[in-house]
């Protein structure tokens, strides 16, 4: 018997581990439940909840091809090797597929597996179902890794150019059942999500369906309809411009390489689509997240030769959190945030600077809040995302360009469409006060003062900044 051990690969096409595991004989799927590794990653009790329901429709998915799911409830990742060898051993299992998985914990984790696996002379194979191109392999003509996105991108576009994306098909069905499946449902509870929005799934399941057959139609619908118009829309957070495949994406109930080729598909000149080098940025981070261990540590990735003098007040962290710094476009989008599970990806930029930069608040204290509330919370994309915004990243923005929040505000949401729908108290005031408005203004909406002054602010980053890289202004 081969059993597939699923993890960030929630789906049935183009599943490496499970393709390859049928084709060669009965197959059986193993999902380990660990809620207290979850806790230390900070996943947001959203993320959990909506992978649950994702589960729940896959182990139905995989019924119809009479492969069963079997789900091991444990803690940690140090359970998940006794966990699987004991499965495997019960059910008579001579082959474990995974598809691989590139933070530090996840690497450590499948490393304990195998080396217990194979002192049992269980042989495990392991495939790279999360990437187009496997980390490593896209290198400087000095054979080293890329550390810049542009000529990573260059590169990675011309190894892909050259080959045929293989997308594998969905498994066949199975003569019989091997063995029972488990029920997810009455084994994996999920606690009451705090936000009254939410439904009782723990996440807004109307902004996120869980059947295989309606994330297709996102991907399928939005390379008809949206495709084209990426590049230009794609900035403004009141349109709904961009897939919103990223929490399928980190689930991976879609692969990548699905959404390349669908952007193939749809158009002929993909290879300089807008939207496949924003796929591109994923995989840079991924590469980078498995070639630099450092990154898993919560470490910047440039080095500093003196330390970032962070300010860290805890009451405008606070504030920052709970979307009243007194900066409109900053505070709609932090409720966009805990209100959905989901942010737009002009907004996660300005939000990050604006904590990292302009309340000089460390970089992880963001990352974790993000994670404590994102349904897409994928560790590289995150962690990329925020040492980007903080200037200490691969490939970052240059410490000195600071996002200004009102003219960013100014240019990507100009009549405040975006602002009013999640500041809804803001809704009455001109387009001329919008992005900043006036004292009396504020009073009558009851909406904050601004917690810092701008130009201050961005001066004293400056200062901090260059004086952490030894460089006098
Ligand atoms: C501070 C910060 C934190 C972030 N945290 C996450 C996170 O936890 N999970 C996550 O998936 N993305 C994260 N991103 C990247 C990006 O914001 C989201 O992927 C994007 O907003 C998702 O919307 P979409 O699916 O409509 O993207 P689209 O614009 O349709 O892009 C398609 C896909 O490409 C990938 N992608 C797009 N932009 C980026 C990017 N800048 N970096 C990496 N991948 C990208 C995503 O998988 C996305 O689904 C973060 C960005 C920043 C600046």
């Amino acid at each position: 018997m081969n059993l597939v051990w699923l993890r960030n690969d929630l789906r049935l096409e183009d599943n490496p581990a499970l393709y390859h595991a049928t084709a060669e004989g009965d197959t059986c799927c193993v999902y380990t439940i660990t809620p207290g590794q979850w806790q230390q990653h900070n996943d947001a009790t959203a993320k959990i909840a909506f992978w649950r329901q994702r589960l729940i429709k896959l182990s139905h998915e995989l019924s119809l091809k009479h492969i069963p799911l079997r789900i091991c409830l444990l803690s940690s990742y140090e359970d998940c090797a006794p966990a699987l060898l004991s499965l495997s051993q019960k059910l008579g299992v001579t082959h474990l597929f995974y598809n691989r998985e590139y933070p530090l914990n996840e690497k450590s984790r499948d490393q304990s597996v195998e080396a217990l696996f194979a002192k049992q002379g269980i042989a495990v194979k392991s495939y790279h179902g999360d990437v187009v191109l496997p980390p490593g392999t896209v290198r400087t003509q000095q054979n080293a890794i890329y550390k810049v996105f542009t000529p990573f991108s260059r590169q990675w576009h011309k190894q892909v150019s050259n080959t045929a994306l293989q997308v594998l098909p969905a498994p066949n069905k199975q003569k019989t059942m091997p063995c029972q499946s488990d029920d997810i449902e009455h084994l994996w509870l999920i606690p009451a999500a705090e936000e009254a929005e939410w439904t009782n799934n723990g996440f807004r399941d109307d902004l996120w369906p869980t059947d295989s057959q309606k994330i297709h139609e996102r991907l399928s619908l939005f390379c008809q309809l949206k495709l084209g118009s990426y590049k230009t829309q794609r900035d403004i957070p009141s349109i709904h411009g961009t897939s919103t495949l990223s929490p399928y994406l980190a689930m991976g109930a879609i692969s990548v390489r699905q959404c390349i080729h669908a952007a193939r598909h749809h158009d002929a000149g993909w290879v300089e689509q807008q939207w496949v080098t924003e796929l591109v940025w994923r995989e840079f981070y991924r590469h980078l997240t498995d070639q630099f261990p450092q990154l898993s540590q919560s470490k910047n990735f440039i080095h500093f030769p003196h330390d970032i003098q962070w300010d860290n007040s805890t009451d405008r962290f606070e504030a920052w959190c709970r979307g009243e710094t007194g900066f409109p476009i900053v505070d709609a989008a932090m409720k966009q945030l805990v209100k959905t599970g989901w942010m737009h990806n002009r907004l996660r930029m300005i939000t990050a600077a604006f904590l990292t930069k302009l309340l000089l608040i460390d970089w992880r204290k963001g990352e974790a809040f993000f994670m404590e509330h994102l349904v897409d919370g994928d560790y590289a994309s995150n962690n990329g995302g925020w040492q980007w915004a903080s200037s200490t990243g691969a490939d970052s923005a240059p410490y000195f360009r600071i996002f200004n929040p009102q003219r960013q505000s100014e240019r990507f949401d100009p009549e405040g469409i975006f602002i009013k729908k999640f500041i809804p108290s803001l809704v009455d005031l001109p387009k001329k006060s919008i992005h900043s408005p006036t004292s009396e203004e504020r009073a009558s909406c009851g909406y904050p003062e601004p917690i810092i002054d701008y130009k201050l602010a961005r001066e004293r980053a400056i200062t901090v900044f260059a004086t952490a890289m030894g460089k006098t202004k």
